[in-house]
């Protein structure tokens, strides 16, 4: 007899199936969604793709609606098998169940015991994700062979001015869609708390729609990627980004098929190489090195705590009252969250990460944060992106620096400032920028922590007025955890 293959919620592509004719078990645990509150739109997306997922496969699937995995497969005769699960808990679990079969992970394109070899080598020294990715493009032979002529595309306007970047294909709800939204209606009736607001289903829920968005992001967006990567604009929360990033890690897409399709467009001449590379650089290199990191290190990671921030979440941050915030880059892109469960990597970082580590928030906590409210938001992608490169918790292990960085420094990177109630450059008084007195304060509070790293030693050195310091230490000590 044949296994079933079990199919988790981040497994719901074709290239997570080997044998079209093998049966597959579907698990709706209602354990997922109340263990703790996630975001509304992350619980709509996953119930509508394990539901399109059983729908497209028919009676090839059986689909269990139950309280917990374990009740779910007691339910199941015969045989059953699951690729690796994506986080230490799930594999746990799946070791626990008798006559389980787990089998490699897939949705990677390096093996994990090919990477503990090169991250074992002999004279490795530091892990580095630029070495990483360099091995990774030979060992997957990405960029091979000559490129095509790209036309003059025209130089970079400041800020997202001048972009126009075709927006992605809508995504069409269907019947499906209106069975899960009545569902969460009832749960919320029943008392399940979710974070952030409802709305149209905004991501794929399907190979189908994240391959229509594929395409179209590779045709239209590409080619401006890595001019506008790092812009933030209030104007336009995409900018040229994928957005698809839930569509891999649901499993919906293969990282390897959109690495070919965007190299396919440099070959053919439609993107140039400073447009495409930063973008395979992002699936080749950082989301395997952050897979591999997860499993690489050791469990411990997620609770390092190298400058002891202590401070908890604050209730508006953890509940997303953009309205309660005057700061006009912080409460766009708090709000982005709230109504989306997404936004991009430099708002993150420069925004929303740097706003807790200025204020010594608990590390352990806003990964929790981040993975609950966010549709990409994913256990094993939490270590590398905040509690190392976001918090500085792991005192620079995950191949980065602190990014704290100043009002001055957002403002050159976006068009936030221009219309805040605050002033980038001002660091004391009613109109100090909250970043730019935070980062100060920062670097006081965290003085012999921070000696090593070269940039804010050299921050640190410029601001030795110790009335200086004691006024912002003050100002920022009172304005506390109060929405800035
Ligand atoms: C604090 C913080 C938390 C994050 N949490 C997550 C998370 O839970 N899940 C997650 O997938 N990514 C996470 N990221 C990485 C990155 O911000 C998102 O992958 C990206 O913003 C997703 O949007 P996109 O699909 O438009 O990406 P694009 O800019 O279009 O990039 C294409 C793809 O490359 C991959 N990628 C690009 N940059 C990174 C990166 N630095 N790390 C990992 N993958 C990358 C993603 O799969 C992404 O879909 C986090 C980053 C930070 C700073
Ligand atoms: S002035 Fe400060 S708070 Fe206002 S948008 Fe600029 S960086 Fe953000």
């Amino acid at each position: 007899m044949s296994s079933r293959r079990w199919l988790l919620a981040d497994q719901l592509g074709p290239h997570f199936l080997d044998d079209p004719a093998q049966p597959v078990l579907l698990v709706e645990a209602r354990e997922l969604f109340r263990q703790r509150p996630m975001h509304r739109q992350k619980a709509h997306l996953v119930l509508s793709a394990l539901r399109h997922r059983a729908a497209e496969l028919g009676d090839r699937a059986l689909l269990v609606r139950a309280g917990t995995f374990r009740e779910a497969l007691a339910r199941v005769d015969g045989p059953v098998e699951v690729c690796h699960p994506p986080s230490r808990a799930g594999l746990a679990f799946a070791r626990s169940v008798p006559g389980l079969t787990i089998l490699p992970p897939r949705g990677f394109l390096t093996r994990r015991e090919d990477f503990a070899a090169w991250a074992d080598a002999p004279r490795r020294g530091a892990l580095r994700v630029a070495d990483f990715y360099r091995w990774a493009r030979r060992e997957h032979g990405v960029f091979d062979g000559p490129p095509g002529r790209v036309p003059r595309r025209p130089r970079r306007a400041d800020g997202a001015a001048g972009l126009v970047a075709s927006p992605p294909p809508p995504i069409v709800e269907d019947a499906i869609d209106a069975e899960v939204r009545d569902e969460l209606d009832r749960w919320e009736r029943d008392g399940v708390r979710f974070l952030g607001r409802d709305g149209p289903r905004r991501y794929p829920a399907t190979h189908a729609e994240a391959d229509a968005r594929l395409r179209h992001f590779v045709a239209h967006r590409l080619p401006d990627y890595g001019r506008y990567q790092e812009v933030m604009s209030a104007g336009d929360p995409l900018l040229t980004h994928s957005v698809l990033s839930s569509s891999f890690n649901l499993g919906l897409l293969d990282p390897a098929e959109a690495i070919r399709a965007a190299e396919g467009a440099w070959r053919k001449g439609a993107a140039s190489l400073s447009a495409v590379e930063p973008f395979v650089q992002g699936l080749l290199g950082w989301r395997e090195f952050l897979w591999q990191l997860y499993w690489y290190l050791e469990p411990g990671h997620r609770g390092a705590n190298w400058l002891a921030a202590n401070e908890p979440l604050p209730d508006w941050f953890a509940g997303l009252d953009a309205d309660a915030v005057e700061a006009r880059c912080l409460a766009d892109v708090l709000a982005g969250v709230r109504d989306r469960a997404w936004v991009h990597h430099a708002q993150r970082l420069l925004v929303l990460g740097n706003y807790a580590l200025q204020r010594g928030w608990r590390p352990a906590e806003l990964a929790g944060w981040f993975r609950d409210c966010f549709v990409d938001g994913t256990d094993w992608a939490m270590n590398a992106t905040v509690i190392g490169m976001s918090q500085y918790a792991d005192l620079g292990r995950v191949d980065t620096r602190p990014y704290a960085v100043d009002g001055r420094y957002v403002d050159e990177l976006s068009d936030y400032c221009t219309g805040c109630r605050y002033q980038p450059e001002t660091t004391l008084g009613d109109l100090a920028c909250p970043y730019t007195g935070g980062f100060d304060a920062f670097l006081h509070r965290n003085h012999d922590r921070l000696a090593g790293d070269l940039r804010l030693a050299a921050e640190l050195a410029e601001r030795d007025d110790p009335q200086l310091r004691d006024a912002v230490l003050a100002q920022e000590e009172k304005r506390g955890s109060s929405p800035p």
